[in-house]
C-alpha cells in the first residue's frame, strides 16, 4: 500500500515535469491512433472473412440446388395430381400418393392456376400445408414470378425457418391442365436432411436468414447483391443474397483488441511500477548514506561552532582548552601565552585539526570502507619519501577484479557494489596489519606493502617478496570463493612495481603497477605481473618526449608560448593574472602543461626551459600592461620545485623583473607543497631573498598533498590556492564545502587569502562566494588566453590598476 502511495506521488511529480508530461501526452497520441487504426483493419478483416464465408456458402447452395433439381417427370405423384385435379379425387388420400415418402422430408408441392391461385397443397404439415404458411408463400410468390416472367421453368431457392428448401416451378403441359390456362406445379425440398444436422447445415442457415427471394426494386444504396443467377432460373430475375452480416464477428474481434490494449497497459503499468520501485529503493539507500553524511557533518559543525563559540567568548585559556579537548590532548601551558608567536602557533593548530577531520571525513570510500584514492596518494607521497630516506624500495600492487564491468552490467550497480565490498573484505581478511590498503578507483584496489620486517632490503628480495605475497592473496581469495560455490566467480589480476633505489615518484609508481595489472590481464594463465622497465613502452615514449622538448627548448623557442588567465574578486574584476604556458610540438599534439613540466623536472631540463618560460612571461606582461592601460596588474607566476631549489634563482628572478620594470609587488611566485617537501639551503636563500624584495608567496594545489601544518609554518605564505578538484568535491559533497568553510575561516584569521581554482559554473561560484571566498579563477570566468585574447575580451572587466597584493 506504501509502495503504490509512493510511487503515485512519483508519477504526479513526473507528471508535473513538462517534458515528461508533453511525452506521455505524444506517446498517448501514438498509442490510441495506433488502436483505431488496428481497428478499422480488424473490422475490415472480419467483414472480409465473412463475405469469403457467405460465398462458400452459396458455392454449396449452388452445387446442392443442383443436386436437388429434378425433372417434374420424376414426381411419381404426377397422376395423383391430376385426378386430384380433375377431382376425380377428391379425398385426397395422402396415403396412397406417391409423393409421401418425398413429404417426409418436409418438401411441400403445389399445384397453381394460371393466377396463381393454389388448385392443391401437399406438405409435411399441416402447417405446410394451410395457405398461409410461409411455404406456400414462398410458392406461390415463385408462381406469380415464372407468370410475370413468361418463362416455362424457374429454379427456386426458399428461405425458410428450418434452412433453404430448393424446388421448382414449371408450367405444366398436360391438356386436361392446359385447359385451366398456364398451370404451375410447384415443389420444395429440404436441401438436407434434418439428420444432417452438421456445420453445412448451419451454414445454410445462416445463408437462409440472407436469402431474399423477391427482390426489391434495386436502388444505389441497397445492400443487397445477386446470386450467381444461371442456377437460379432459367430466365427472369435473379435471387439477391443480403450483404453479409458481420456484426458480431466485428465486436468479438473489438472486444479481443479491447483485451489487447488493455493487457498492455496493465503490463507496462506493472512495469512501470517494478521502475518505480527500483528507482524508489535506491532513492532510499541515497537518502540513508545522505542522512549518514549529514549526520558526521552536523557533529562536526557543532564541534567545530562550540570551539569557535569558546575561542570568541573565552579567551586564551578557553580556546586552548578547547582545542585540546578536540585534539583529545592535554591543555598546553600558557605562560607566556599572548605574543604573537604563540598565537600563530594556536591558529596553525587549529589548521591542523580541520585537516585531521577533512581527512576522516572525506577520504574513507563509502562502499567500501577503505581508505579512498585521495588517502592513498597522500599515504604514497608519505611512504615514497620514507622509502628514499631509507633507502629502501617500496612494493606497491594494484589488485583488479576481472570482468568487473561485465558483472556490473549483467547484474546491476547495487551487484557491483555488493561485490567491491566482498573483494574489500576479503582483502581485509588476507593483508598484513601494517599494510596499506585502499580503493584506487572502480575495481582496483592498491596495496603499499609492508617490508620493514624483511631483513634484506634490496630490491631483488623485496620484489621476490611483493611476487610472494600477490600469489597468497590471490590463492586465499580463491579458496574462500571456492567455499562459496553460490555466489558469482570472482577473480582477480595483480600488477607489481617496485620502486627504484633512487626514489620512483609515486605517480610513476602508480603508473607501473598499474602497466603490470594490464600485462598480468592481458598474458592467459599468469595474474600477477611484475613491472618490467625493459619493456615499458611508457618509459620509451617518455623518452621520444623528452628528446622533443629538449630539442625545442634548446631550438625551437618560439614553439613555447604564454597564456594569462584572469583570477577576480567577488564582483568579476580582475585582480591578477595567472601566466600558464603551452608548447604546440608539430609532432605530438598539445601535450599538457603539468605532462611535460613534470617531464622537464623529472630529466633536469627545467632550468633552461623555467628561465625561457619566466624571459617570456615578463615580455608578454609589459606588454599586456600597456595594451590594458594598467601598469599595476599583477602577475601570478609558476615555479617548479627544482627551479626553487636552485642555487641563485631568487636573486636571478629579481634581477629580471627589474629589467623589465616590474615592482616586486605585483608578482606573486606560485609553489606547490612538493616544493618544500625537502628543505634546502638554496631554497631557504632563495625564498627569503624574494619574500625580502616583496614578491608574493602563494601555496598552489593546496589540498591535494600534505598540506601540512609545519609546512604552512615554516613558509608563511601570503596566500593559499586550493586545488580544482577539492573545489569541484565542493560542489558535490556537503562535508567538502564545510571543510571549505572552515578554511575560509581559518585563512581570515591568519591573515592570508584564500583562492579557489577550477571555479566552471555559477553554482560553484555562489557557494564559494557564501563561504566567504573572494578570489576566485576558473573558466567561468575566463579560460586561458593569449595576450590578444585577453585585450580583446577585456575591456567590460578592465583591471584595477594598483592593488599589487590582493
Ligand atoms: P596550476 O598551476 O594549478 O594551473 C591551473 C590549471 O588549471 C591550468 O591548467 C588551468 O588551465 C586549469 N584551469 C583553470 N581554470 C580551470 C577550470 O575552471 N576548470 C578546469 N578543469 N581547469 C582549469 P594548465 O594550464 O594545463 O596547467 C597545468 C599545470 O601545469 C599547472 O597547474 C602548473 O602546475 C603547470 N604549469 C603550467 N604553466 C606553467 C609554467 O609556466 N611554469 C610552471 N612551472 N608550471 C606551469
Ligand atoms: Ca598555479
Ligand atoms: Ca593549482
Amino acid at each position: 500500500m506504501n509502495a503504490l502511495r509512493s510511487w503515485l506521488k512519483q508519477e504526479r511529480i513526473a507528471a508535473g515535469n513538462a517534458r515528461w508530461a508533453a511525452t506521455l501526452r505524444i506517446a498517448t497520441l501514438l498509442l490510441i491512433s495506433l488502436v483505431l487504426l488496428e481497428a478499422v483493419r480488424r473490422v475490415q478483416a472480419s467483414r472480409e472473412q465473412q463475405q469469403n464465408r457467405q460465398r462458400e456458402q452459396i458455392e454449396l447452395l449452388q452445387s446442392l440446388v443442383r443436386q436437388n433439381a429434378r425433372p417434374l417427370a420424376d414426381w411419381a405423384h404426377w397422376d395423383d395430381v391430376y385426378n386430384f385435379v380433375k377431382g376425380n379425387n377428391p379425398g385426397f388420400p395422402s396415403e396412397l400418393m406417391a409423393t409421401s415418402a418425398l413429404l417426409d422430408g418436409g418438401a411441400v408441392m403445389a399445384l397453381f392456376d394460371g393466377r396463381a391461385q393454389p388448385l392443391a397443397l401437399e406438405g409435411a404439415s399441416s402447417h405446410d400445408r394451410a395457405s398461409q404458411s410461409p411455404l406456400q408463400r414462398c410458392l406461390a410468390d415463385v408462381v406469380r414470378h415464372r407468370l410475370q416472367s413468361g418463362v416455362e421453368r424457374l429454379s427456386v431457392i426458399c428461405p425458410s425457418e428450418n434452412g433453404p428448401l430448393a424446388g421448382g416451378v414449371q408450367m405444366v403441359t398436360d391438356t386436361e391442365i392446359q385447359r385451366r390456362s398456364d398451370a404451375s406445379l410447384a415443389y420444395l425440398v429440404p436441401m438436407l436432411a434434418p439428420a444432417r444436422q452438421t456445420s453445412i447445415q448451419s451454414g445454410l442457415r445462416d445463408l437462409n436468414r440472407q436469402l431474399v427471394l423477391t427482390p426489391r426494386p434495386p436502388s444505389e444504396t441497397s445492400p443487397l447483391q445477386p446470386v450467381e443467377p444461371q442456377l437460379f432460373t432459367t430466365g427472369g430475375r435473379p435471387l439477391l443474397v443480403r450483404e453479409p452480416d458481420a456484426g458480431e464477428e466485428i465486436s468479438s474481434e473489438l472486444l479481443a483488441l479491447a483485451a489487447l490494449v488493455a493487457g498492455g497497459l496493465m503490463l507496462s503499468l506493472a512495469l512501470r511500477i517494478q521502475w518505480m520501485l527500483n528507482q524508489r529503493r535506491l532513492q532510499l539507500e541515497q537518502r540513508q548514506r545522505e542522512r549518514l553524511v549529514t549526520q558526521r557533518l552536523r557533529r562536526t559543525e557543532r564541534d567545530f561552532t562550540q570551539l569557535l563559540d569558546q575561542v570568541q567568548v573565552g579567551g586564551e585559556a578557553n580556546e586552548a582548552r578547547a582545542f585540546a579537548r578536540l585534539l583529545g590532548q592535554s591543555a598546553p601551558d600558557l605562560r607566556g601565552a599572548g605574543n604573537d608567536e604563540q598565537r600563530v602557533v594556536r591558529l596553525a593548530e587549529r589548521f591542523e585539526l580541520v585537516l585531521q577531520t577533512a581527512r576522516s571525513l572525506a577520504l574513507l570510500d563509502p562502499i567500501t570502507d577503505l581508505p579512498n584514492r585521495s588517502y592513498f596518494l597522500e599515504r604514497l607521497s608519505w611512504e615514497s619519501e620514507r622509502s628514499r630516506s631509507q633507502g629502501r624500495p617500496l612494493a606497491l600492487l594494484f589488485i583488479n577484479i576481472d570482468r568487473f564491468k561485465q558483472i556490473n552490467e549483467t547484474y546491476g550497480h547495487s551487484t557491483g557494489d555488493a561485490v567491491l565490498k566482498h573483494v574489500a573484505d576479503e582483502l581485509k581478511q588476507l593483508i598484513g596489519r601494517r599494510d596499506f590498503l585502499a580503493r584506487f578507483s572502480g575495481d582496483e584496489f592498491s596495496l603499499i606493502l609492508d617490508t620493514e620486517p624483511l631483513e634484506c632490503s634490496s630490491e631483488a628480495a623485496i620484489r621476490d617478496h611483493a611476487h610472494q605475497r600477490a600469489l597468497a592473496l590471490l590463492d586465499g581469495f580463491q579458496s574462500s570463493a571456492s567455499q562459496q560455490p553460490e555466489q558469482i566467480k570472482l577473480s582477480l589480476s595483480i600488477g607489481i612495481a617496485i620502486s627504484d633505489p633512487s626514489g620512483t615518484t609515486p605517480e610513476e609508481l602508480i603508473r607501473r603497477s598499474d602497466t603490470a595489472m594490464v600485462m598480468a590481464k592481458s598474458r592467459s594463465g599468469e595474474r600477477v605481473s611484475v613491472f618490467d622497465i625493459e619493456s615499458d613502452w611508457d618509459s620509451r615514449n617518455n623518452y621520444r618526449l623528452y628528446n622533443a622538448l629538449q630539442s625545442d627548448v634548446s631550438h625551437a623557442p618560439e614553439r613555447f608560448c604564454i597564456l594569462f588567465q584572469p583570477i577576480v574578486d567577488g564582483r568579476g574584476g580582475y585582480r591578477k593574472v595567472e601566466a600558464l604556458c603551452r608548447w604546440h610540438n608539430p609532432e605530438f599534439s598539445d601535450v599538457p602543461a603539468d605532462v611535460f613540466f613534470n617531464l622537464a623536472e623529472r630529466y633536469r631540463l627545467i632550468q633552461d626551459l623555467g628561465k625561457l618560460i619566466i624571459g617570456q612571461t615578463l615580455n608578454e606582461l609589459v606588454l599586456l600592461r600597456q595594451q590594458l592601460g594598467a601598469p599595476d596588474l599583477a602577475l601570478a607566476l609558476n615555479i617548479s620545485p627544482s627551479q626553487l631549489s636552485l642555487e641563485g634563482f631568487g636573486p636571478w628572478l629579481l634581477a629580471q623583473l627589474s629589467e623589465h620594470r616590474i615592482h616586486a609587488e605585483t608578482v606573486t611566485v606560485e609553489i606547490t607543497e612538493s616544493a618544500v617537501v625537502e628543505t634546502s639551503v638554496a631554497l631557504t636563500d632563495n625564498l627569503n631573498s624574494l619574500r625580502r624584495a616583496g614578491v608574493q608567496l602563494a601555496l598552489d594545489d593546496f589540498g591535494t598533498g600534505y598540506s601540512s601544518l609545519r609546512l604552512l609554518m615554516w613558509l608563511k605564505p601570503n596566500e593559499l590556492k586550493i586545488d580544482k578538484s577539492f573545489v569541484m568535491a565542493a560542489a558535490r559533497d556537503p562535508v567538502a564545502l564545510q571543510i571549505v568553510r572552515l578554511l575560509q575561516s581559518l585563512t581570515e584569521q591568519m591573515q592570508l587569502l584564500l583562492v579557489a581554482e577550477g571555479v566552471e559554473d555559477q553554482a560553484m561560484f555562489d557557494l564559494l562566494s557564501q563561504a566567504g571566498l573572494q578570489r576566485y579563477q576558473g573558466y567561468l570566468f575566463s579560460r586561458p588566453l593569449s595576450r590578444a585574447d585577453l585585450v580583446a575580451t577585456a575591456p567590460a572587466a578592465r583591471p584595477r590598476a594598483g592593488s599589487p597584493t590582493a
